[in-house]
């Protein structure tokens, strides 16, 4: 299974929180949607014996891009690469663009699943944050998703300064109200040097507390469990058969090409990494270069990466992977570093899966990071 990723590079207005690579200027973009469909055709080779599996349009925003762009850049991956039967082909969208005509006309294309920055529901959050959409956008673009759509997703921002816990469950439960099948749901966090960050420094907004997230995560997770939902990864919930395809591969270590600025790639034995920045972009790729940076992974590296995306989602880490693929000192390392955590019932062990407790679920970042490999060499 693989994907490819196409990250489109604009945004109307820069959200307060984000540290996402975009521009607000638009002027670039037909000249950038022409370097993306170079970008999928150059790099058709490096795919050669794989089956695309899942296209996802992520950004930015991608859904500034008009229908004809997106139909467009599909068909280029089409007429490239060898594609499976039904590929799941995700939009990220802002509710701003889903006008009712909008979603029609995206129902009549090959996009069959839409990823819906709602973020919240109440017109504070989203002016706090700085978004582009307000709350009845919100709620009317999920209304008309609904009727095209079966396989739709919306994220939801928790932890903003002013959200009570009772707003967070009205929150919630207004998502749950449209019957919408997956949840991403993420803490405000404070990047370096975004908006945010500027105006907790000022004191324009109080910084959002730890111990305030810690507790709307615990309500989300009781409560979308609660109505059917399948915890998979930390941040993402969904019904039986409607994990998100894309990012599962992510998670499970497939390969995939990132097209666009800033996008990233895998192929099971380094990463890449485009150019974050769009006009360095469009020059090399206009001079036929590819703006790609890569790193080949260490053992430590991919052994990291294993323990991070294991105890984030619900397959969790096995333990005779990590001495199989990794070897008998990196075992031990592992069952010498969880031993606190163990002990303090943050993770646990069945069937040889090492995966976080309930109650050790907020913590998995930091309690990964404990467990990483750091000062060996390979
Ligand atoms: S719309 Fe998304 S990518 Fe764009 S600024 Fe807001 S959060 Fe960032």
């Amino acid at each position: 299974m693989s994907g490819i990723y196409i990250h489109i590079p604009f945004c109307k207005q820069a959200c307060h929180y984000c540290d996402f690579h975009f521009s607000t200027s638009m002027r670039k973009k037909d000249e950038m949607v022409l370097a993306l469909a170079k970008e999928i055709v150059v790099r058709k080779n490096e795919f050669e014996n794989e089956t695309v599996e899942t296209i996802y349009f992520g950004g930015g925003t991608p859904s500034v891009l008009s229908n004809d762009e997106i139909n467009f850049l599909i068909s280029e991956v089409y007429k490239n690469y060898k594609v499976a039967e039904n590929p799941e082909i995700t939009l990220e969208a802002n509710p701003d663009d889903l006008s009712s005509e909008r979603i029609f006309e995206l129902s009549k294309s090959p996009i069959n699943r839409l990823s819906i920055g709602i973020q919240s529901f109440y017109e504070e959050d989203l002016k706090l944050m700085n978004r582009a959409h307000n709350s009845a956008e919100a709620k009317k673009c999920l209304e008309e998703a609904i009727k095209y759509f079966d396989n739709i997703s919306l994220d939801l921002i928790y932890g903003i300064p002013g959200l009570s816990d009772e707003m967070w469950k009205k929150n919630i439960e207004t998502a749950l109200n449209f019957g919408i099948p997956h949840i991403s749901s993420y803490a405000l966090t404070v990047e370096p040097k975004t908006a945010l960050s500027k105006l907790i420094q000022t004191g324009k907004i109080a910084a959002p507390q730890d111990e305030v997230a810690s507790n709307h995560f615990m309500i989300l997770v009781e409560t979308l469990q609660k109505n059917g939902f399948i915890h998979y990864e930390l941040s993402n919930f969904g019904k039986e058969n409607y994990f998100s395809k894309n990012n599962s591969a992510y998670w499970l270590g497939k390969k995939y090409i990132g097209i666009g600025p800033s996008a990233h790639s895998y192929d099971g034995e380094k990463r890449g990494w485009n150019i974050a920045n769009n006009s360095l972009y469009l020059k090399a790729i206009q001079n036929d270069e590819l703006p790609i940076e890569t790193e080949i992974l260490t053992i430590s590296d991919r052994y990291n990466e294993y323990i991070m995306t294991g105890l984030r989602t619900i397959w969790g880490v096995s333990l005779e992977k990590i001495e199989n693929e990794f070897g008998l000192e990196y075992l031990n390392y592992l069952k010498k570093q969880s031993q606190k955590f163990l002990n303090d019932d943050l993770l646990s062990i069945e069937n040889n899966i090492l995966k976080p407790t309930p109650k050790g679920k907020f913590l998995t970042d930091g309690i990964a990071s404990d467990l990483f490999y750091l000062n060996l060499e390979d």
